[in-house]
């Protein structure tokens, strides 16, 4: 055996790299492609150690089991390729199912042909030696089936740049770069291969892949070490997009849609059914598509993140983000929408606010409630510069309805009253119940005049309003209305003291000025 050449050297290193490879992507074997990716640098180390050793032994039938050796490696390289592909940009799924035999039967048919060429002569013909210089190849002459073969695996190879080119295109910046790096480390042989059909060769009287393949090899370590490939795609592709629950539009500049995960499917078929069938369709113009949502349609003209709340139908709510996507140069290149279901947060929400702002019994605001919402009319009254009254009303004797019919009853009359109140009241008046038999009433744009009115209606339908288990009752209200510097709290505690001189004739209305009717 001979050593001595540079040419032996290179081959070397070039199998060193391999198996460095080969251990890195088994040691990280959880991640997904990595099991395909030492499969297809175990096909480069075959090739370059069949190879190198096709070279070095001396004998005629020595080199031809090492040329055979080496074939494995070239035909399995196209295979593991597309294979590698496949699993590194997430479709595994065609490993099941109908693809599962076209995709393996010429994997397992072409080790078989070429180990037992030798009786069926279907792949070389005939096989000789050639000397080129001090050293010396095995030559042969291809046949059809052969040719087939070689067409085949260009065909793999081609799919998978197809495959990875695409990927590339459609993933954001920075996870683009490791495709980026898998097509050009995977790039480099083929095209050296394409060279040496194409009758040039540097390296002549070697085949020149085997060499090249150093720089492949070098090339995707170096990715691998970087930009740590294994560990950032199935984060960024996998778990990110393909399994969210939220749905994620990808659409170009000019709104094109790009592409879409299965969750914006499934979101946009069921709950966004004004959408017309075809509207996800790859090349459709989304933004076109968003005519009846204003404020969505509008984020998208946006240089920054906008998000909002869309209510395709009065019970479902998504929250859409709708976020710039930049090159890595910087440049605008189109967008990012998701839609995130928040319609059971929303659910939820409502019924805490309404658990935190409303009275248990009676429905009506409770007291914390009435007054921030009065608070809030008292201000905007004072900006409008408007009238502002407010009421206190109490039940009189209410203990004694207790006492006679019971906690229940009571609780039913004070249900009813609220009721009634609010009946009369209308929406343009804010009614809470302050206290236990105590009740108030917020009235806006309205004077103390008018008021009174109000206070004498409630008054006079509680005298004629029979109540469960014909009950009466009668009610004292204590009025105030805002004048000067006069603050919320300020009124209320005047319409309190008023109730409380109310209190002492019953069934009366008192009101800050000389005549009480
Ligand atoms: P006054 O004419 O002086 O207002 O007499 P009153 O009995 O109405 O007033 P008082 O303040 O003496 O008693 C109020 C009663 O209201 C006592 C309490 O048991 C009752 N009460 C308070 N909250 C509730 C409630 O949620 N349900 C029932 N059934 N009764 C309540
Ligand atoms: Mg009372
Ligand atoms: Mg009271």
């Amino acid at each position: 055996m001979n050593f001595d050449t540079p040419h032996h050297f290179i081959l070397t290193s070039s199998s060193i790299i391999s198996i460095l490879l080969i251990i890195y992507a088994l040691r990280n074997h959880h991640a997904n492609g990595s099991r395909s990716f030492a499969w297809l640098m175990t096909c480069a180390l075959v090739w370059s150690f069949g190879y190198t050793f096709e070279i070095l032994v001396e004998s005629f039938e020595a080199k031809k089991f090492w040329m055979r050796f080496s074939q494995l490696g070239v035909y399995g390289s196209a295979y593991c390729y597309f294979i590698f592909a496949l699993q590194y940009c997430g479709y595994s799924k065609w490993f099941q199912g109908k693809y599962l035999v076209p995709i393996s039967l010429p994997l397992i048919l072409t080790p078989i042909l070429i180990w037992t060429n030798d009786y069926h002569f279907l792949l070389h013909t005939t096989v000789s030696l050639e000397q080129a210089g001090s050293l010396s190849f095995i030559q042969y002459e291809r046949t059809i089936l052969s040719l087939l073969f070689i067409v085949y695996a260009y065909f793999l190879i081609c799919i998978s740049f197809f495959i990875l080119y695409r990927a590339y295109k459609h993933s954001i910046h920075p996870f683009n770069r490791q495709y980026a790096i898998l097509l050009i480390g995977l790039l480099i042989p083929v095209i050296s291969m394409l060279l040496d059909l194409l009758g040039f060769n540097p390296f002549a009287p070697f085949a020149p892949t085997s060499i090249v393949l150093i720089f492949s090899g070098l090339f995707i370590a170096w990715g691998l070490f970087r930009y740590r490939l294994f560990y950032i795609w199935p984060i960024a592709r996998d778990q990110l997009i393909e399994k969210m629950k939220s749905g994620v539009i990808v659409t170009d500049i000019s709104g094109t849609l790009i592409d879409q995960n299965p969750s914006a499917k499934e979101i946009i078929t069921q709950d966004f059914r004004n959408f017309g069938q075809d509207s996800l369709t790859i090349g459709q113009n989304w933004h076109e598509q968003l005519d009846e949502y204003e404020q969505w349609k509008k984020s998208y003209s946006s240089l920054r993140e906008v998000q909002i709340e869309v209510t395709p139908d009065s019970k479902i709510y998504y929250e859409v983000s709708v976020s710039p996507l930049k090159n890595y140069k910087g440049q605008f290149i189109g967008h990012l929408t998701t839609l995130m279901d928040i319609t059971s947060r929303k659910w939820t929400e409502k019924r805490l606010f309404i658990q935190a702002t409303t009275d248990y019994l009676t429905r009506v605001h409770n007291r914390r409630h009435f007054v921030d919402l009065s608070k809030r009319a008292f201000s905007k009254s004072l900006e409008e510069q408007t009238s502002f009254s407010l009421m206190i009303i109490d039940i009189d004797f209410f203990k004694s309805i207790n006492d006679t019919y019971g906690h229940n009853v009571g609780d039913q009359v004070l249900h009813q009253f609220a009721t009634i109140c609010s009946d009369l009241l209308g929406h343009d008046k804010i009614f809470g119940r302050i206290g236990g038999e105590e009740f108030a009433v917020t009235l806006p744009k309205t004077s103390l005049d008018q008021a009174y009115e109000t206070a004498k209606t409630i008054q006079q339908t509680f005298e004629r309003t029979e109540l469960t288990a014909t009950i009466k009752l009668t009610v004292s209200i204590g009025l105030s209305t805002k004048k000067g510097n006069d603050t919320f709290d300020k009124l209320l505690l005047e319409a309190d003291q008023l109730l409380y001189e109310a209190k002492e004739e019953r069934n009366t209305i008192k009101m800050p000025t000389t005549f009480n009717l």
